[in-house]
């Protein structure tokens, strides 16, 4: 209050981030958008009822409200409302606050959690790093205030399910209907502000299908380095949104096509500047994509496995061609690309365990004789090892038998086992990789003597 009359008096308001506020909001109802009475879920109808019963204001806001009046299925659903964390907390047996940067509560239902957030502020003084890039934002403010600090006028709709009404502060139903993209404010200052935006507008489109406002776009090119001065665990939540949002591929397409794909993961150069990688990743991603889509749960720690084994195969295959063996040059492999990429983007410690034991399992799905595909069995991770052996299989990086045969052998009665290993041993490729390469080309890495696993680059098994 006292800081808005300081701001009239000073006419503080037509410069610096405080400009793209506006006051008054545009009304809709919910209906007339063809907002289905119903269509958001119980848990965030009753966390808005509670709220407003307590007194407070309570709104749906943010990616439900939009994929709702798209007619797309919501993730889920943000709460925005003007009581403080600590009102919510005690309005909510089952709720907590978390959140350093900015406290949130989450309210739980069932298996549902809403994610409730007191209006935010924007201010004039906020602590930013020498780009432009806000350290701090813990201030509450008003419901004007909190509709700018959004990043898209498409995210900035707030919707009331007890009143079927819709605020609109920055004409986000217009540029809905004109399915278009806009950044609120001046987008250089929004994206110094926070160079995620920028990550997030390639989300958006690949999504959504929509154009970039052009005055939206226009400065995404020259910012896109700052992207670098993103803190790496943020970088890997938001990294994992674009990677898991039914649309992979297609967001990285949008992230190279704005210049925004270099220095993210040692990966995505790869997969988007060298042929070699191509295939493996865009298998990995489209059955990602297909998974999400098909409503089945997503492991990151695959998925990352997914990205990153180019990289690690590349410096394995070096350094068995260098005569190290195997087993050691693998796990030296994968912590060097690990340590690599943790500079940049930070995969959580419980996601690199997860990788970490999936590549690791690979050399050994190679040796098919004696007790070895019994031990795999055992293994806890072997389905996560035998889905990536398969998609190296499908990606033409290892001979498609072997993805087979492991197919029968898993699905096997245990007394047709043995019979499966004979096999395999018959064919002479089940003595794994080592004898196999003895009686077969040059590779010019033969003298990998000790080695237990090949290192097939994709034109060993072209063909
Ligand atoms: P999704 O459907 O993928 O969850 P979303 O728009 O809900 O999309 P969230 O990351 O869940 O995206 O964020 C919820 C809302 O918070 C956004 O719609 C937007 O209003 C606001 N928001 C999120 N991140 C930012 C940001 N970096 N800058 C400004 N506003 C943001
Ligand atoms: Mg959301």
């Amino acid at each position: 209050m006292i800081r808005r009359l300081i701001d009239r008096l000073l006419n503080r308001k037509t410069r610096g981030p405080r400009a793209a506020i506006r006051e008054k909001a545009r009304e809709y109802k919910g209906s007339e958008l063809g907002v289905i009475h119903g269509a958001i879920s119980d848990a965030a109808f009753r966390t808005c009822e509670t709220l407003q019963k307590a007194g407070h204001q309570a709104f749906v806001v943010g990616g439900g409200v939009r994929d709702l009046l798209l007619g797309l299925r919501p993730k889920d659903f943000d709460v925005a409302t003007d009581a403080t964390p600590e009102q919510v907390r005690s309005l909510f047996r089952r709720s907590r606050v978390i959140g350093r940067r900015f406290q949130i509560v989450h309210v739980m239902f069932g298996r549902e959690t809403i994610e409730v957030s007191t209006f935010r502020a924007i201010q004039d003084e906020a602590e930013t790093d020498e780009h432009g890039r806000v350290l701090r934002d813990n201030v509450w403010g008003t419901q004007p205030e909190d509709a700018a600090r959004r990043d898209f006028t498409i995210n900035a709709l707030y919707y009331d399910p007890l009143a079927d009404r819709i605020l609109d502060y920055h004409d986000g139903v217009r540029d809905l209907k004109k399915r278009s993209l806009r950044i609120i404010g001046d987008a250089e200052q929004r994206f110094r502000e926070d160079p995620v935006r920028m990550l997030r507008v390639a989300r958006f489109v690949a999504k959504l299908g929509f154009s970039i406002e052009p005055r939206t776009r226009t400065p995404i090119r020259a910012l896109a380095p700052l992207i670098s001065n993103i803190p790496s665990a943020r970088l890997f939540d938001e990294m994992l949104k674009l990677l898991v949002s039914g649309h992979a591929m297609a967001c990285l397409h949008e992230l190279r096509r704005e210049g925004l794909h270099h220095g993210l993961m040692p990966m995505l150069d790869m997969i988007l500047e060298q042929p070699d990688g191509e295939r493996f990743v865009t298998t990995a991603l489209e059955r990602t994509d297909q998974r999400v889509l098909a409503g089945k749960p997503i492991s990151p720690g695959f998925l990352f496995a997914s990205l990153l084994w180019q990289p690690v195969r590349i410096r394995w295959q070096q350094a068995v061609a260098a005569g190290a063996p195997a087993i050691p040059a693998l796990s030296d492999a994968i912590d060097a690309v690990l340590d690599e990429q943790a500079e940049k983007l930070a995969v959580q410690r419980r996601h690199i365990a997860d990788m970490r034991e999936i590549w690791m399992l690979q050399p050994r799905f190679e040796r098919r004789t004696g007790r070895t595909p019994y031990a795999l069995l055992e293994h806890i991770r072997l389905r996560a090892g035998y889905d990536f052996l398969v998609l190296r299989c499908d990606a033409g990086e290892l001979p498609a038998e072997l993805g087979d045969w492991w197919t029968e052998f898993l699905d096997a009665a245990p007394d047709e086992r043995a019979a499966l290993i004979a096999r395999a041993s018959e064919s002479g490729s089940g003595t794994g990789p080592r004898k196999r390469r003895r009686r077969s080309r040059g590779h010019g890495r033969s003298n990998a003597s000790d080695s237990p696993a090949t290192v097939p680059g994709p034109a060993d098994h072209a063909g």
